[in-house]
C-alpha cells in the first residue's frame, strides 16, 4: 500500500526531495498545499511541475475519510464517524470552548487495553492508524471550520485507542501538527492521554516537548485499579506513580490525572482520601474528575452531583488542584467509542 501524503513530517519531505534529486524548497511548497491551503489532490498543487505531481501521484495517496455519521450536540460538540479506506470506522470530535475549538482524535481502530468502563475496547484492537490517518482527522476538522472562519486551536489525543501503543505514529502526528509552516498548533495546546503504559511515560518525558500529558488513573490503589483497568496488572500502580514522578521532575510540567467517577465503585470519601495521599508525592499535578458516561454494555452508574462535589472538596482539602470536567455532548453519545460501537452493532444486523 502506498504511504499517505500526511505521513511525512517537514523533515521527511526534505529527505524525500533529496533522495529524488529535487530542490528542498519543493518540500515547503507541498507542506503549504497540504496544511495551509488544505487541498486534497496533487492536481491542485499548481506551482509544482507536472512531472513532480505525477511522481507524487505514483508514490503517495490521500487519506479518504468518508463521513458515515455525524451527531451535533446542543452545546456545539460535533461527533463524526469516519470510514477509512479499508472500511474500518473511527470517531473524531470537535468541541466548542470559550477559548476555541478543540479536536479529539483517534489513534487506533479499537483498543486492546480493556478498560471496563469504555466502549472503544468492546471489539478489541483491529489495527493501528498510520500517522497520516491521525493527521487527516485534524485536516478534516479544520476544513469544516474553514467554512465558518474558525480554526482548530487545541488537540486532545483521547479518542479511540491507547496512543502510547501506537507511539511512533503519534509522535509523527505531533511533529506535523506543531510545525510552524503547517497548522502550527502550539505544543501547550495539545494533550496526550494514556492509560498508564509505564515505559512510554518515561520515553515521552525524555522527548523534551511542551506537550501536556494526562494519566487515566481512575482508582486510588492497586487492587481497585486492576479491577477497572487490566493494564494495571501489567504496569502496577506503584510503578505508574514512580513514572509520573519522573515525568514531573524531568519536564517541570504539570501532570493531569483523569478520574472517572463510577457510582459506588471508586467515588467514596475513602477513595478521595487515599487518592489525595498518593498524589501528595507528585508536586505538580491536577485532578480532572469525570462523571462516567453510561455505556449500555457496561454496568456503571453515575455518581450523584453532591457526591462529586464532596469528592472534590476532599482533594482540595489536601491542596490538590481539582476540576470537574464540563460535560460535552452528553445528548449525543459522546463517550469515546459509543458511536462506533452503535455502528458496528447495526452493521452486524
Ligand atoms: S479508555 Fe482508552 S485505553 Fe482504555 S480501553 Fe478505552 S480507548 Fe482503550
Amino acid at each position: 500500500m502506498k504511504p499517505f501524503v500526511y505521513d511525512l513530517t517537514w523533515e521527511g519531505w526534505q529527505q524525500w526531495m533529496k533522495e529524488n534529486g529535487l530542490p528542498s524548497f519543493r518540500a515547503g511548497q507541498i507542506f503549504d498545499w497540504l496544511y495551509v491551503k488544505r487541498v486534497e489532490s496533487f492536481e491542485a498543487m499548481t506551482n509544482l511541475p507536472k512531472a513532480l505531481r505525477e511522481k507524487l501521484e505514483e508514490e503517495f495517496q490521500f487519506v479518504t475519510l468518508k463521513e458515515i455519521a455525524q451527531q451535533k450536540s446542543k452545546d456545539g460538540t460535533v461527533k463524526f464517524l469516519f470510514e477509512l479506506g479499508d472500511k474500518h470506522a473511527i470517531e473524531t470530535v470537535i468541541m466548542k470552548h470559550s477559548y476555541g475549538n478543540s479536536v479529539c482524535v483517534t489513534t487506533q481502530v479499537g483498543c486492546r487495553i480493556g478498560c471496563t468502563f469504555c466502549a472503544s475496547t468492546l471489539g478489541g484492537l483491529k489495527r493501528n492508524l498510520a500517522p497520516g490517518e491521525i493527521v487527516a482527522q485534524i485536516v478534516k476538522a479544520q476544513q469544516l471550520l474553514d467554512a465558518v472562519g474558525e480554526r482548530v486551536s487545541s488537540i486532545v489525543i483521547m479518542g479511540i485507542g491507547e496512543p502510547f501503543e501506537n507511539y511512533d505514529a503519534m509522535m509523527t502526528f505531533l511533529r506535523i501538527m506543531t510545525h510552524n509552516k503547517g497548522l502550527n498548533i502550539g505544543q501547550r495546546h495539545i494533550t496526550v492521554s494514556t492509560s498508564g503504559i509505564v515505559p512510554h511515560i518515561y520515553r515521552f518525558a525524555d522527548e523534551e516537548t511542551q506537550i501536556c500529558l494526562a494519566i487515566s488513573i481512575h482508582a486510588p490503589n492497586d487492587a481497585l485499579r486492576s479491577k477497572l483497568m487490566p493494564v494495571n496488572r501489567r504496569y502496577p500502580f506503584a510503578d505508574l506513580i514512580e513514572a509520573c514522578k519522573y515525568y514531573v521532575n524531568k519536564t517541570g510540567r504539570r501532570l493531569t490525572f483523569e478520574y472517572a467517577l463510577m457510582g459506588g465503585v471508586n467515588d467514596q470519601p475513602e477513595h478521595a482520601e487515599e487518592l489525595a495521599q498518593v498524589l501528595q508525592e507528585i508536586p505538580l499535578c491536577h485532578v480532572n474528575l469525570i462523571p462516567v458516561n453510561h455505556v449500555v454494555e457496561r454496568k456503571f452508574v453515575r455518581t450523584p452531583r453532591e457526591d462529586i462535589f464532596a469528592f472534590q472538596r476532599i482533594l482540595e482539602k489536601h491542596k490538590i488542584n481539582t476540576t470537574i470536567r464540563r460535560e460535552q455532548g452528553s445528548d449525543i453519545a459522546a463517550a469515546c467509542g459509543q458511536l462506533r460501537a452503535k455502528h458496528l452493532e447495526t452493521s452486524k444486523r
